[in-house]
């Protein structure tokens, strides 16, 4: 009567209990979270314009301040992943025609080119060698060459393993009149990062990485020469969501006499787990977090060298703490490697990405997991996997 040939069956998988085994997450991301960061994320939910949650966001907002170092008003959360996050940047500060210059030594770089053609500006990619950063010369060769817009770097390069310097990046920047765009997904927290001091203008990190929140949620700042360049824009910004002129009403980033106006419905829970990872992090001290994932990743590095592998990054002062690439050895098939460590001992670390597919593993120690023992529990598996895999070779 309803026209219905009939109803299809109840699936099920359903009817079983769901499954989410331990497991050791020592890949590029995302990581563990801290008990009090799980347990905040059961919390039962609350509205997105209810007072608590106004709170919750602005605890969130003091926190970005501190963990990127700034005192940007324009300091919010993207409800989404990292690479929402960089879609954010680039739809917000680029309009058709304008030229970005677009630092391209892995996977991200070029993932941002990807996007800022989408969007119709001109991307310039600055290429160099994956494993290395680029030098202030070569960046400034760059700029005085493209005179871009926008000039975008990928802090923390996790499909290689390369951090890039920033120090003097941003003086260069004023001088060639570009605003400076900077993507730390993979290394905020880890690594000290000074936004203001550094005069970087846009800056996007991951909730998942060093922060030890659930992935969903890409924090981001906008410093005054970026907002007057969203602010001045002759067309409107492409994209609802993404639309800082507006989601910064819901973030009250501006006058707080403006009352806030619903824009979108956030991920509430999350924003509970991210208060409380950022709450930690406070607790800590953002310094003790930073030595706290230097010395994790040296004792990872002493172990990779005293199990005779090499580091994929030649340049000691180029390789970026949080995410490690080692060179698969000769005669090793990688995959069995990492499979063993799933299978055997729930642990993850990962395969090559981009330019570095086949060639290394990738190993991760962010948040909660940079830890001595932690560090030990992977160096001891890994030295397994590559026994397994050695003896299955021949
Ligand atoms: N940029 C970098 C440097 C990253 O490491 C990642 C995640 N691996 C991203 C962007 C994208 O983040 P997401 O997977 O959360 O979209």
């Amino acid at each position: 009567a309803n026209g219905q040939t009939g109803l299809l069956p109840p699936p099920k998988g359903l009817v079983a209990p769901i499954n989410v085994p331990q497991k050791l997450l020592m890949g590029p991301g995302p990581t563990n979270v801290s008990p009090r960061v799980q347990q905040a994320s059961g919390l039962q939910l609350i509205g997105h314009m209810h007072a608590e949650t106004f709170q919750i966001m602005d605890e969130i907002k003091a926190g970005m301040q501190y963990a990127f170092q700034t005192k940007n008003q324009w300091t919010l959360v993207i409800s989404g992943p990292g690479h929402l996050g960089m879609e954010a940047v680039l739809v917000n500060l680029l309009e058709p025609g304008d030229k970005v210059l677009i630092g391209v030594n892995g996977l991200w770089g070029k993932r941002a080119v990807d996007l800022a053609n989408r969007l119709g500006a001109s991307p310039l990619a600055l290429e160099q060698e994956a494993g290395k950063s680029l030098s202030l010369d070569e960046i400034e060769q760059g700029l005085s060459k493209h005179k871009p817009k926008v000039l975008f770097l990928v802090h923390s390069e996790s499909s290689t393993g390369v951090m890039q310097p920033l120090v003097g990046v941003g003086d260069l920047c004023r001088k060639y009149d570009c605003l400076l765009v900077v993507d730390t997904v993979a290394s905020l927290g880890g690594v000290p990062f000074f936004m203001d001091d550094w005069k970087i203008d846009a800056v996007y990190t991951g909730s998942q990485k060093v922060i030890g929140a659930p992935p969903g949620l890409a924090p981001i700042s906008f410093g005054p020469r970026a907002v007057e360049a969203i602010k001045s824009r002759k067309s409107p910004v492409k994209s609802y969501l993404l639309n800082m002129n507006e989601l910064t009403i819901q973030w009250q980033c501006g006058d707080p006499s403006i009352p806030r106006i619903y824009h979108h419905t956030p991920p509430v829970n999350l924003f509970y787990a991210l208060r409380e990872a950022l709450a930690e992090l406070t607790e800590e001290g953002l310094e003790n977090v930073w030595k706290r994932h230097a010395e994790a990743s040296a004792r990872l590095h002493a172990g990779i060298r005293s199990l005779g592998l090499k580091l994929f990054v030649q340049n000691e002062s180029d390789r970026l703490p949080t995410v490690t690439t080692i060179l698969v050895p000769e005669g090793i098939d990688w995959k069995k490697v990492i499979q063993y460590l799933m299978e055997k001992h729930k642990i993850e670390i990962a395969g090559g990405l981009g330019p570095t597919v086949g060639k290394v593993f990738r190993i991760g120690v962010l948040g909660c997991n940079a830890t001595p023992e932690k560090v030990d529990r992977v160096l001891q598996a890994l030295k397994e996997g590559l026994e397994f895999a050695k003896l299955q070779g021949h």
